[in-house]
């Protein structure tokens, strides 16, 4: 790096004087000490219709505004700003081995497509700040949607494939949206996915209607269209297949989308991202955290339904002039070497997974991984969950690339901790995502006190100081009061950012996450709350009560398990209808939540484990599923229930 680089600044090619490399701690403490100064130089990697006035407004805390007074847009930093040097240089590389089918298109096709969508959508009456939500699988058609609704100014809510009609509804009636754009199915191991039935059904259960329904027919499975409500895309497309739609120049505040997450109530949280800090903050990680330039491929392993698929399948990518790989499909199908494959074939530089597929190509031949040729690739980022030391040391070895943990969540949209190799080479250590990355003013806290734990080794809560740095989120969508309750007041005497997470920090600046301080679990990466997945379980005619926790698992990092009382209690002990009813509840999460949340087992017990003042003591559960001693159980009001849970799951559940 370093050396010349061409900036843009206000739709003008410039260049920046020399920039050499500087240390990585001069490069963060600059992010924090001259913070306007900072971004001010990280805004020039994008494109600005009016630059900004004021680099960040932080005069009602903790609500940021980045690059006020700039008008800018998304889709333009991603497509049309590439036009230019990249037209025919392939932007979007659509890989299904579900239906076998490859299509790569070039950022002129990718630019014609968007313009079609967003043509479709503002005929579908879609103006700027409206609502669009897409419930889609991996296909191009979901990546064109997106950026179609950025591209005039409305904001998409993406809902992850794998949820069922009671996710989907929940979020419906949050968002709003005047138009939804789905498909007939996905598909998953070869066997087709319907969507359209359960999004009929959460549409049913919904309060909110939309307007219309988009639909992709891809012949996976029929459809019942609705009339007067549902469209099909393949015909509204043909009547605008050379409609141009431009770009809409928005605030840098103006919110670019809404994603939903998981967290300790039932109702998911509407992470509310802008425009202008989004579009920097991407553009800068290419360059510093990711090394990815113009012209190379991006290839993410995610899905668009999660924070990752937004940030490093669709924006970062396109914005910083890569191609990106949109991949439908498992990573074992039709073999373990798919991937390495795709490596291979587009010349991938930069990858992005989660420990939880490493995992899982682990068990498949280790000669999958040495029949491709990966010498385009610089490095293996992987995100979302707990790195275990044998997982890092397995790929590491396997690949001899760098592996680079991340850390971050949903809420901030791009890394907290990580390496900053674009700045500087850093060494990494195993256990840790590694430092506190530039703009974010990481402390670790006393949870008690709100005290700062500036010593080596201490154990406290990982929180950030305001102002989130650009690309974070800005509130809880229409929520104000809840985006300040949840994150910004749970540590005692201190107006800062809670990440729920607890931490450690080595002698030489390196975090090391020790797990959740709240009772959200992660599944395979997957972020879910234990009292959504209560609810569904609850909704069972014969469950009285559930308790919901996460138990550590060799594949999956942590995997869901349900401890039920019954309100007829007459078929405990037949072990027949209890293990018909399990399947029942199965069912259930399934329908409401998707598969995703359905527990690995659901247990029946005669009582939970509570405090004498009724509060359900789940870390015992936890510790006892996972055979760890389950600490101080004095306030407990009555130790059989736990005896019992520990009797059934013998130390492992
Ligand atoms: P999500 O918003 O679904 O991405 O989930 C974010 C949460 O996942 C964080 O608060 C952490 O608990 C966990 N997480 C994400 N990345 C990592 C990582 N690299 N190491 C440890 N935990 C992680």
């Amino acid at each position: 790096m370093g050396g010349k680089r061409a900036f843009r600044v206000g739709l003008q090619t410039r260049r920046t004087e020399e920039t050499s490399m500087s240390s990585y701690a001069d490069f963060y403490r600059r992010s924090i000490d001259d913070r306007d100064a900072f971004w001010a130089e990280q805004a020039r990697l994008i494109d600005w219709q009016t630059p900004p006035q004021t680099i960040c407004d932080y005069s009602k805390p903790p609500f940021a505004k980045w690059f006020v007074g700039g008008t800018t847009n998304l889709c333009h930093n991603a497509v049309d700003r590439h036009l230019k040097d990249r037209a025919e240089q392939p932007a979007l590389i659509f890989v299904s081995t579900e239906t076998d089918q490859e299509k790569v298109y070039t950022f002129r096709e990718l630019h014609a497509e968007v313009q079609r969508m967003a043509a479709v959508l503002k005929d579908l009456g879609v103006g700027k700040g409206d609502r669009v939500l897409i419930y889609m699988p991996m296909i191009a058609e979901a990546a064109f949607a997106m950026l179609a609704c950025v591209r005039i100014g409305a904001l998409h809510s993406v809902v992850f494939g794998g949820f069922a009609s009671g996710s989907l509804a929940t979020r419906i009636e949050d968002a709003e949206p005047k138009v939804i754009v789905s498909a007939d199915a996905g598909s998953r191991g070869g066997k087709a996915v319907p969507y359209k039935p359960l999004l009929d059904e959460a549409i049913r259960l919904s309060k909110h209607k939309p307007g219309a329904v988009l639909l992709v027919d891809r012949g996976l499975v029929p459809m019942t269209l609705e009339a007067g409500r549902d469209r099909l895309w393949a015909a509204e497309r043909d009547k605008h297949l050379n409609t141009q739609v431009p770009c809409e120049w928005v605030d840098a505040t103006h919110p670019s989308y809404t994603l939903y997450t998981s967290g300790t109530t039932g109702k998911p949280k509407g992470v509310q991202r802008d425009t202008g800090g989004y579009a920097v903050a991407l553009a800068a990680s290419m360059k510093h955290i990711y090394d990815g330039r113009p012209g190379e491929t991006y290839f993410s392993t995610s899905d668009i339904g999660w924070v990752v698929g937004h940030s490093y399948i669709i924006y970062g990518p396109l914005i910083g002039g890569m191609a990106t790989i949109m991949y439908e499909g498992l990573p074992t199908r039709p073999d373990g070497g798919i991937w390495w494959q795709l490596v291979e074939k587009y010349k991938v530089t930069v990858m992005f997974s989660a420990p939880t597929a490493v995992r899982v190509l682990k068990k498949q031949d280790p000669a999958l991984l040495s029949k491709y040729d990966l010498s385009s690739l610089r490095t293996l980022f992987l995100a979302g969950e707990p790195l275990d030391e044998p997982t890092a040391q397995w790929i590491s070895g396997a690949l001899n690339k760098p592996i680079i943990d991340n850390y971050w969540q949903t809420e901030t949209g791009w890394p907290i901790l990580t390496v900053c190799n674009g700045v500087e080479p850093t060494p990494t250590k195993f256990g840790s995502p590694g430092k506190a990355v530039y703009g974010y003013n990481v402390k670790l806290l006393d949870d008690q006190t709100g005290a700062e734990l500036t010593g080596a080794n201490q154990k406290g809560v990982v929180a950030i100081e305001g102002p989130l740095p650009p690309g974070c989120m800005q509130t809880v969508w229409r929520d104000d009061a809840r985006f300040l309750n949840t994150y910004w007041s749970s540590v005692p005497n201190k107006l800062v950012y809670s990440t729920f997470d607890w931490g450690i920090r080595d002698e030489d600046g390196y975090y090391f996450i020790l797990g959740r301080t709240d009772d959200v679990i992660n599944v395979a990466g997957h972020r879910l709350g234990t009292r959504e997945i209560e609810e569904a379980v609850a909704s069972h005619p014969n469950i009285a009560e559930v308790a919901v926790v996460g138990v550590a698992d060799q594949l999956k990092g942590q995997v869901a398990m349900a401890f039920a009382v019954l309100k007829d209690a007459s078929i405990l002990g037949d072990e027949a209808a209890l293990l018909k009813l399990e399947g029942e509840v199965m069912k259930l999460v399934d329908g409401s939540l998707g598969a995703v949340a359905r527990p690995a087992r659901v247990r029946f017990v005669h009582t939970l484990p509570k405090t004498r003042s009724g509060k359900l003591l789940r870390r015992a559960v936890q510790a006892v599923c996972e055979g760890r001693d389950p600490g101080d159980l004095t306030t407990m009001e009555d130790p059989t229930a736990l005896q019992q849970i520990k009797d059934m799951v013998g130390g492992k559940a």
